[in-house]
């Protein structure tokens, strides 16, 4: 079936060279450039960016990171306005296509991808406006460029990613975690204000005060209710350095007791534990980044920092704060040289009570080894119930501190072997979820009707709700899964 839908397509789309398209043919469902512009056409309206129908456009956003799921679009806007997303969302409503918005597509599971639909790429709305404790950016402003433009300033998102090349608009579907969660909560708990355009076409702007349901469908919503065409996100002063604490522990029981205790108290900035593995490749030992943000000054204690911590081993180290932020560039570069960065990633990741974390940590590690990632990162990130305030991220309950614990891989591209690491991933969803465990929604897992019915509950009326209010017609972000059956929503959903 899907590969008659591709064949059909491409047969389609032959003959429409690399150039800008016009309009739709709505019987045949295919795009028309000015020279086939003799068919009945219905005109596309009047664009500032384009929409393109190339090749290499369409490989392009027919991938993401996870480099195992192919779904090519009917065309790629790149917008030169936010005029442009509302005009192609009402069209796509019209001819009844799907539409996404891509950030740099760098979930793993499809999330950002349309088959047959369109793809909006968000790297043409990435302007940064810095004010005295805000900043109103684009959606497809990465954390790289949104920091380039705060800190020299002295200001900084209180919340960043580990990897910088992701997009605000990605981490407001998403979520966004980092280090400093724990303190500040997710990407989506530091956002003041959004525009976003609906499923109905309807450009929108929501804040807690201002069509207050709107933003706390859209903030970790999943591109399920809108696009984000523009965030104000809260801005905090930046510290000149980072004083990282690199902490050895011997298993992960007695990592997750300090990283608990260090969570509650909030002594550090910057809280993140990796599991590392030893030369016969079995994981089990851990390194915790505790960091602390300052400024030339009284410069920070040590030993009252490390006071009443269990850890066997220690090394400091002060880097300057944008460094440290952007501390992942030489591991990144070294993954792409090797070709790593290109290998399939089927990515798990989940949430965890922090009761339950070590039994579930301890079951996957009793089956997995380095050789098994391909000398993957497996993180552990502790984080606090009461920092998450944004109701459609759904995160553990019955425990003050949970943990984001991922495991993030390298596969061989043998599709075999993807599809294990796929099955196995639904497989510990299912066992975390037991456990008290959430997805959380960056990663790969084929994930059922019911599988979303129990991550959102006790939302899920709630979910449907604001499907039925602001995008009815489903045509919004059908890679994430969700509402997966082509046509619009109804009451029995
Ligand atoms: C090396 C690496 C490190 C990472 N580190 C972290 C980390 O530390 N913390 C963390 O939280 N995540 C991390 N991630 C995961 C990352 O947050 C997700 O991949 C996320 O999807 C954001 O990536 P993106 O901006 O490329 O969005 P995409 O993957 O392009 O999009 C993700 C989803 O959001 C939707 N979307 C994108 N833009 C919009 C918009 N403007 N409006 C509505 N929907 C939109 C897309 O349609 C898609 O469904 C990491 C990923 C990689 C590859």
């Amino acid at each position: 079936m899907m590969k008659e839908a591709t064949v059909a397509r491409r047969r389609l789309l032959q003959g429409i060279a690399a150039v800008a398209v016009i309009g739709f043919d709505p019987v045949r469902r295919s795009w028309l450039t000015e020279a086939e512009a003799s068919r009945s056409l219905v005109r596309l309206p009047r664009l500032d960016g384009q929409l393109v129908t190339d090749a290499a456009s369409l490989a392009a956003a027919a991938d993401d990171f996870g480099h195992y799921i192919h779904r090519t679009p009917l065309a790629v806007l790149k917008p030169g306005s936010i005029n442009d997303v509302v005009e192609m969302v009402r069209y796509a409503k019209q001819y009844n296509l799907r539409i996404a918005m891509r950030g740099q597509g760098h979930s793993t599971h499809g999330q950002a991808q349309v088959e047959a639909g369109i793809v909006i790429d968000s790297s043409t709305l990435a302007s940064v406006s810095v004010n005295a404790s805000d900043a109103v950016v684009g959606p497809g402003a990465t954390w790289r460029q949104i920091t380039a433009a705060t800190i020299p300033r002295g200001l900084t998102p209180p919340t960043l990613p580990n990897y910088i090349d992701i997009t605000i608009g990605g981490n407001i579907a998403g979520g966004g975690i980092g280090g400093a969660s724990h303190r500040h909560g997710a990407v989506v708990d530091n956002v003041l204000e959004l525009e976003v355009v609906t499923g109905h076409g309807h450009l929108r702007k929501c804040s807690a005060t201002q069509n207050a349901a709107l933003f706390n469908a859209v903030l970790g919503g999943l591109g399920q209710f809108g696009i984000v065409v523009r965030a104000r996100i809260k801005l905090v002063p930046a510290k000149q350095l980072a004083r990282l604490y690199i902490l050895q522990y011997p298993d992960v029981g007695s990592f997750l007791d300090d990283a608990r205790a260090l969570a509650l108290d909030e002594r550090f900035d910057h809280l993140e534990g990796q599991i590392n593995a030893d030369a016969m490749g079995r994981y089990g030992t851990v390194t915790m980044f505790a960091v602390k943000y300052w400024s030339p000054g009284p410069a920070p204690v040590d030993a009252t920092l490390l006071r009443g911590l269990d850890h066997v081993a220690q090394e400091i180290q002060d880097i300057p704060y944008a460094a440290f932020v952007a501390r992942l560039d030489p591991i990144i570069e070294f993954a792409k040289t090797v070709g790593a960065w290109a290998l399939p990633h089927p990515w798990f990741d989940i949430f965890l009570p922090a009761s339950t974390t070590e039994t579930f940590v301890e079951e996957t590690l009793a089956t997995v080894t380095a050789e098994d990632t391909g000398n993957g990162n497996l993180i552990l990130y502790p984080l606090r119930r009461s920092k998450f305030k944004r109701p459609f991220l759904r995160v553990p309950q019955q425990d003050e501190v949970f943990f984001l614990y991922d495991i993030l891989g390298f596969a061989p591209p043998i599709p075999e072997v993807v599809n294990y690491w796929v099955a196995r991933n639904t497989g510990w969803l299912d066992r975390g979820r037991d456990l008290g465990g959430k997805r959380y929604n960056i990663g790969s897992a084929n994930l059922t009707r019911q599988d979303w019915r129990k991550y959102f509950s006790p939302l899920w009326p709630a979910v449907l709700l604001a499907k039925l209010a602001y995008d009815p017609m489903n045509i919004l972000t059908p890679g994430q899964g969700i509402f997966p059956w082509g046509r619009p929503v109804d009451c029995d959903d």
